[in-house]
């Protein structure tokens, strides 16, 4: 079908993912995009773009991976899809939930499944919901995370998630959802005062949990401080909170380590994951418990565990996720993360000590962000979408963020990327920034 064609039918029919429903009607679909190969992405009229943004930061090994269609395909000849209700088990979600646990920090050791991000936090919160109700703790149901974390939109995800638009969508925040300062705006120590204000306003003993990303990506890439998780665990230990770390960005090497809490050397109680387990090639998340959670869970639940997705354990999804784990290892791609997200900071610096509308740049391994500099005379001008078309009209995707008055173009391009690869994306940045700034001047000197 032509694209004319397929862009008619977009708008008649495809209700789009967060996306603006009005711009779609009016511009129609984007970009139609036909094949991926690395890190690049080929649209159906035959342009090429760079996915710097790894699509929705999970494309960990690159696009194209020939290798995971055919384990896919093996997979599904075989046994392509049986359900792991009522104890029934297969041998590939046996040994994806082995190969995580020997993954995951010492301590934890059992995995849930679930078929997404949103699906794990919402597992996760229903798991440690559970854990205290078996143990005679029915109050403790309150979840507490962080101003500007992202949890994904089911609807105990969408509650945990810091960033207001998310909840206005359908009406409200629900119940038993609370909120805290995040390091990033003020800091360790008020951060963690302002969680413990938090949890003394809610009551300490009605509070299950903390989830918070070790990097918070979707709200701006934003990297805490090297004390912070320290004091997270401090905090959740004092009063006896479970401490749950939202990896389905962070996770499977994206910021240099296999799991991004690894940077400051704590322990969560559960870890949520997705996006990098199975680098997007087959919908898949889960929830990884603490051996204590694991051995409560055992002890005391009773009859069944009422809960469960129909593709919890999907044997594809787990072959896939097998394989791409085996390519992460294999090919050092957690290692190449950590230098060539070395490499693009470089890059950021380069262009923030030239071009002087740049405030702050950061990276953890591929996960980066560059912040554009309030403008005292015009602020809030908002320029990172700016940015990110004149990075698109140069052949590259790129995400800006732009929530309360932040003004960011976040970075997280496949883990496979090569310094070469780098520079050019730092040359089309560089420009992109440069013709933003000089239409700024232009529009001031009007
Ligand atoms: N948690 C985090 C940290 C995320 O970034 C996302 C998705 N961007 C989610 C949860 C939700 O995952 P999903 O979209 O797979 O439901």
């Amino acid at each position: 079908m032509n694209m004319k064609e397929l862009i008619e039918l977009d708008k008649k029919h495809f209700i789009h993912p967060t996306s603006s429903i009005q711009l779609q009607q009016e511009k129609g679909a984007k970009l139609i995009i036909e094949k991926g190969e690395g890190i690049y992405l080929t649209t159906i009229d035959g342009k090429v773009f760079i996915d710097a943004m790894s699509s929705l930061w999970n494309v960990n090994i690159g696009h194209g991976r020939t290798e995971i269609a055919e384990v896919a395909m093996e997979q599904m000849k075989k046994l392509a899809y049986s359900s792991a209700f009522s104890t029934f088990s297969h041998e590939p979600a046996i040994m994806l939930a082995k190969k995580i646990a020997d993954l995951a920090p010492p301590k934890l050791n059992a995995v849930f499944f679930t078929s997404g991000g949103s699906e794990s936090n919402d597992s996760a919160i229903k798991l440690v919901r559970h854990y205290w109700k078996i143990q005679g703790q029915h109050d403790r149901n309150k979840i507490i995370s962080l101003k500007r974390g992202y949890h994904g939109v089911a609807v105990g995800a969408t509650s945990a998630t810091g960033i207001p638009e998310f909840w206005n969508m359908a009406g409200h925040m629900e119940t038993g959802f609370a909120h805290a300062k995040n390091p990033y705006e003020v800091g360790t120590i008020k951060s963690i005062a302002s969680i413990r204000e938090v949890i003394e306003n809610e009551g300490p003993e009605t509070v299950a949990a903390l989830l918070v990303e070790p990097v918070q990506g979707a709200g701006g890439v934003l990297i805490p401080p090297s004390d912070y998780f320290q004091e997270v665990r401090k905090l959740c230990d004092e009063y006896g909170i479970l401490f749950v770390a939202d990896e389905v960005i962070t996770g499977f090497g994206r910021t240099g380590k296999m799991f991004g809490i690894e940077h400051w050397n704590v322990e969560p109680d559960l870890i949520t994951f997705a996006k990098g387990v199975t680098s997007g090639y087959f919908p898949l998340g889960g929830v990884i418990v603490s051996d204590e959670i694991h051995e409560v869970l055992k002890e005391k639940s009773e009859g069944v565990l009422f809960h469960g997705f129909t593709y919890s354990g999907h044997p594809t999804g787990a072959a896939v996720a097998l394989k791409n784990i085996e390519i992460l290892e294999h090919e050092g791609l957690v290692e190449n993360s950590r230098l060539m997200g070395e490499e693009l900071l470089k890059g950021l610096k380069e262009i923030k000590a030239e071009l002087r509308i740049v405030g702050d740049v950061r990276t953890i391994g591929l996960l980066g962000a560059m912040e554009i500099l309030h403008d005292p005379i015009s602020p809030n001008l908002k320029l990172a979408p700016r940015v990110i078309e004149a990075l698109h009209e140069r052949g590259v995707i790129c995400r800006a963020v732009t929530y309360d008055d932040s003004d960011i173009i976040c970075f997280s391009p496949p883990l496979t990327i090569t310094k070469e690869q780098i520079q050019t994306l730092i040359e089309k940045l560089r420009e992109s920034v440069l013709t933003v700034k000089q239409e700024l001047v232009s529009q001031l000197l009007k």
